[in-house]
C-alpha cells in the first residue's frame, strides 16, 4: 500500500516485457525476428529463442525474479502455474548459476494429470505440454512469493489437443483474420495485412469486509451467500449508482490501478455499481488474445489488493440474492493493423456498403449461432443473473439503435438506404453550457448484444469466468458469416448488385434476431418464442449446444476445435457443474447443521425461560410465547428441508457422472437448496441478531 502519488506514464507497463523493452535488449536479428513470430505467426528457432530466454531472464533477475512460472488458463476457469527457479545445479565452488534456455521459455510440461480433459488425455498419459504465447506479452508479478517471470503459455495434450482456453481463441483470431482479409480485399483494401479482434472487458465485482466474510463459511466456500434475508435497505435508492466513491474504496482502487498499471494494463475507468458494495473497472481495450489474459490478471489484482486493504473481493456472479448480480461486458470490434475499425459504421452508415455487409454477416452469425453464444456465457453462477429482471434475458437478440435500425429497414424494404438519421445537437437549455453533440444512438441496458457506435457490447458474460470462451464464439462464427458472404461475392461478376443482394438477402432472414424493445419484459419472452429464438434457461440446458451438427461443422471448418476437443469441454462442464453444486449443497448442509440450527435452538431454549419466568412474575407472556411459536414452527421446516437436502445431495452422488449427474443437480438439488434456505431466511428475521451465528446482508453491504 503506498500513499505517494505516481506518475502514470512513467510506471506503465514497468513489469511488462513489453517491445520497447525488446527492443533495447534484443539484438537487432534476434528482434526482427521475434516480431515476425508475433506479427506473421513465422516459426521461431532454438538458437534465436536462447537469446531471447537469457535477455528475458537478466531483465526479469533485475525485477527481483527468483522464479519463472509457464502462465497457462486450463479449464478450470483459472489460471494455472508451476514455479521454477532460475537456480542451476551448485557448482564445484558451492555457488549456483543463474540460467534460462530457449527451450524452457518456448516449452514447459506441467504434470497435467489433474487438470481437465474431459477423457481427452487418460491419466496413464498424463503428458500436457505449455507452449509459449509470445503474442502476449511476458511479465513479471509481484506478491508474497516474491517476483515472478510469468509466461503467457497454450496447454495441450501430448497429441495436440486443446486442454485450455488460449489454444482455441488463438485458433479463433486466425480464422477471423484470415476470412475478414478476403472480405476487405473485395472492397479493394490490398494495403491491411492483418485484421484482429479487439476486446474490451468492463469487470463488475462487490468488495465486502474481511473479518465478516470469514464468519460466512458460505462465502469461504463457494464465493456466494446460500442463505440471507435482504436488509431493510437495499439498492432502491439507486444511490450507490456512480455516486462518490468512499476513502477506503479510493485507496484500495489507487493501489489496484497502480499494480495494473505497473504490468501493462491500461486500466481507464471506475465506478460504484447499481447495488451497494458492488463496482466496476474497465481497461482500454486490447487485442482479444491480450485482453482475455489482461482481464486475469485484474481479477487477480482485484483479490489480492483487497487482501491487503482488509477486504475480499467477490467476483461471483450472484454473491446476494436479490440484490444486483455482476457481469463482465464484453466489448468486441474487429480492426486491421492499419488502424480500421470493421464495426465503423463513419458518419452516414447507409453509404458504407462494407460495414452493411460486416453488419448483415454480424446479424446472421448471431442468429445462426445464438445458442453458442449463450452457452458461452454459462456457468453455474451466471444461472442467478441471466434471466433474472436484472441481467440480459437469457435470449440472445441485437439490439441496433435508432440509426441503424433505420437503415437496416430500408434495406429490408426496399433494397436501397438513402439516408441516416443524425445525432444532432443536445440542447440542455442552459446558455452557459456548450453545447453537447448527442450520438445517433441511445443505449438499451437491458440488450444482451448491443451495438455501441463502434462495437458490439455482448453482456451476458458471467463476472467470474475468463472471457476467452465469448470470444472464440464471436470470432468463429463471424468468420463463417464473412467465408460464406466471401464464396458468393468473390465468384460474382456484378460486384455492386451482388453486395447489394446480398445485405438485403441476410437482413431480411435474419431480422428475427433484432430486438430494440425492454429485454427484461414478460412479452419479450413470448415474442422471442414465436419467431423461435432459443431461450436456454440454464447451464445445464445450454452445454448441449456445443455438440450439435452445426456447432461440431462450424468449429472443424475453421480448425477451432475438433469434435473430440468439444465433447471433452462437455464433459468438462457438466462436471464443473456438478461440483459447483454440490458444494453449495454440502456447504449449506454444513452451515443449517451446525450454525443455524444450534443458534435457533439456544434462542427458542431462551424464549421457553422468559416465558415460564415473565408468567412466574405474574405478567402477560404471550407475544413471547407466539414468537417461541413462530420461531419454532419454522425450526421445525427448516431441519425437514435440511433432511431433505442431505438424501437428494447423497442421491446425485451415485449418479452416472456427467450430463446425467449435472442434471440432477439442476432439477432436483437445487429446488430443495431453496426449501431451505426459505424458513432459515425467515428464521434470521425473528432470531436475536446476537444470537444469529452470521454477519446479515445489512452488515456485508452497508458495512465494508
Ligand atoms: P461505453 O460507454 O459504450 O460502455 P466505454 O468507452 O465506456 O464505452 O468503453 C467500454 C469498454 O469498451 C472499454 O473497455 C473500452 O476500452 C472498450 N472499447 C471501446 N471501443 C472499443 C472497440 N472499438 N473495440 C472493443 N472495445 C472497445
Ligand atoms: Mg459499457
Amino acid at each position: 500500500m503506498s500513499s505517494k502519488l505516481v506518475n502514470v506514464a512513467e510506471i506503465f507497463g514497468e513489469d511488462v516485457f513489453n517491445d520497447t523493452v525488446m527492443q533495447e535488449r534484443l539484438p537487432k536479428k534476434v528482434y526482427k525476428k521475434l516480431k515476425e513470430t508475433i506479427e506473421e505467426g513465422k516459426e521461431l528457432d532454438l538458437a534465436t529463442a536462447d537469446v531471447i530466454a537469457h535477455e528475458m531472464k537478466e531483465w526479469a533477475i533485475e525485477k527481483g525474479a527468483t522464479h519463472y512460472t509457464h502462465w497457462f488458463q486450463p479449464l478450470t476457469g483459472f489460471t494455472a502455474e508451476k514455479h521454477d527457479s532460475f537456480i542451476s545445479a551448485p557448482l564445484p565452488s558451492g555457488k549456483v548459476l543463474m540460467s534460462f534456455s530457449g527451450k524452457e521459455l518456448i516449452k514447459g510440461e506441467p504434470d497435467a494429470s489433474s487438470f481437465p480433459s474431459g477423457g481427452l488425455r487418460a491419466t496413464f498419459e498424463a503428458r500436457g505440454y505449455t507452449a509459449w504465447d509470445c503474442t502476449s506479452p511476458a511479465f513479471v508479478r509481484k506478491d508474497a512469493a516474491g517476483a515472478i517471470l510469468c509466461i503467457p503459455t497454450a496447454f495441450c495434450s501430448y497429441t495436440g489437443e486443446a486442454l485450455d482456453e488460449k489454444t482455441p481463441l488463438l485458433r479463433s483470431m486466425e480464422a477471423v483474420n484470415k476470412e475478414a482479409l478476403r472480405l476487405i480485399r473485395l472492397f479493394g483494401n490490398t494495403t491491411s495485412k492483418k485484421v484482429t479482434p479487439s476486446v474490451g472487458p468492463e469487470q463488475e465485482y462487490f468488495l465486502v469486509d474481511a473479518d465478516k466474510f470469514l464468519q460466512r463459511k458460505d462465502l469461504i466456500y463457494t464465493g456466494r451467500t446460500l442463505f440471507g434475508a435482504m436488509p431493510p435497505k437495499g439498492q432502491e435508492l439507486d444511490d450507490h449508482y456512480f455516486g462518490s466513491i468512499r476513502q477506503k474504496i479510493a485507496a484500495f482502487m489507487k493501489d489496484v490501478n497502480e499494480e495494473l498499471w505497473k504490468l501493462g494494463v491500461a486500466a481507464k475507468t471506475q465506478h460504484n455499481e447499481v447495488a451497494p458494495a458492488q463496482h466496476e473497472l474497465a481497461p482500454i481495450y486490447a487485442e482479444a488474445n491480450i485482453a482475455v489474459d489482461h482481464n486475469q490478471i485484474v481479477m487477480k489484482t482485484l483479490k489480492k489488493v483487497a487482501c491487503q486493504h482488509g477486504m475480499k473481493c467477490l467476483l461471483h456472479e450472484k454473491p446476494f440474492a436479490g440484490v444486483n448480480g455482476s457481469g463482465k461486458h464484453n466489448n468486441w470490434s474487429i480492426t486491421t493493423d492499419d488502424g480500421i475499425n470493421l464495426l465503423d459504421p463513419g458518419k452516414t452508415p447507409h453509404e458504407n456498403i462494407q460495414f452493411l455487409l460486416v453488419l448483415a454477416c454480424i446479424l446472421k452469425a448471431v442468429d445462426t449461432h445464438a445458442d453458442l453464444l449463450r452457452e458461452s456465457a454459462a456457468d453455474p453462477g451466471n444461472d442467478h443473473r441471466l434471466g433474472a429482471n436484472e441481467a440480459p434475458p437469457a435470449i440472445v437478440s441485437i439490439f441496433l439503435g435508432e440509426q441503424l435500425q433505420d437503415v437496416v429497414e430500408q434495406l429490408i424494404s426496399t433494397g436501397e438506404a438513402t439516408h441516416s438519421i443524425k445525432g444532432g445537437k443536445l440542447e440542455t437549455g442552459v446558455t452557459t453550457l456548450p453545447d453537447l453533440t448527442k450520438d445517433a444512438t441511445d443505449r438499451n441496458r437491458t440488450s444482451p448484444f448491443a451495438f455501441t457506435g463502434n462495437k458490439f457490447e455482448f453482456r451476458m458474460v458471467g463476472s467470474r469466468e475468463s472471457i476467452a470462451g465469448p470470444n472464440v464464439v464471436l470470432n468463429t462464427i463471424v468468420a463463417e458469416a464473412f467465408s460464406e458472404a466471401c464464396d458468393i461475392l468473390e465468384k460474382a461478376e456484378d460486384f455492386n448488385g451482388a453486395v447489394h443482394d446480398l445485405i438485403k438477402t441476410c437482413l431480411t432472414e435474419h431480422q428475427r434476431i433484432i430486438f430494440n424493445g425492454n429485454g427484461y419484459s414478460e412479452e419479450w419472452v413470448a415474442e422471442a418464442e414465436r419467431r423461435g429464438l432459443p431461450n436456454l434457461k440454464s447451464m445445464v440446458e445450454a452445454i448441449p449446444s456445443l455438440t450439435t451438427e452445426k456447432a461440431v461443422a462450424l468449429f472443424e471448418k475453421f480448425n477451432v476445435f475438433t469434435k473430440a476437443e468439444l465433447e471433452s469441454r462437455v464433459e468438462i462442464k457438466y462436471e464443473n457443474y456438478s461440483k459447483a453444486i454440490n458444494i453449495e449443497a454440502k456447504a449449506m448442509i454444513d452451515i443449517a447443521a451446525k450454525q443455524i440450527i444450534p443458534a435457533v435452538i439456544r434462542y427458542t431454549r431462551s424464549l421457553a425461560d422468559t416465558v415460564l419466568s415473565v408468567k412466574e412474575a405474574g405478567a402477560d407472556a404471550s407475544v413471547q410465547a407466539e414468537l417461541l411459536s413462530e420461531v419454532s414452527e419454522l425450526l421445525k421446516e427448516a431441519k425437514k428441508a435440511l433432511k431433505a437436502l442431505e438424501a437428494v445431495t447423497d442421491k446425485a452422488a451415485e449418479k452416472e457422472e456427467g450430463k446425467e449427474q449435472a442434471e440432477f443437480f439442476y432439477y432436483h438439488v437445487i429446488p430443495a437448496m431453496a426449501e431451505l434456505r426459505a424458513p432459515v431466511d425467515a428464521l434470521e428475521m425473528k432470531v436475536d441478531k446476537e444470537i444469529w451465528p452470521m454477519p446479515s446482508y445489512g452488515d456485508l453491504l452497508f458495512e465494508v
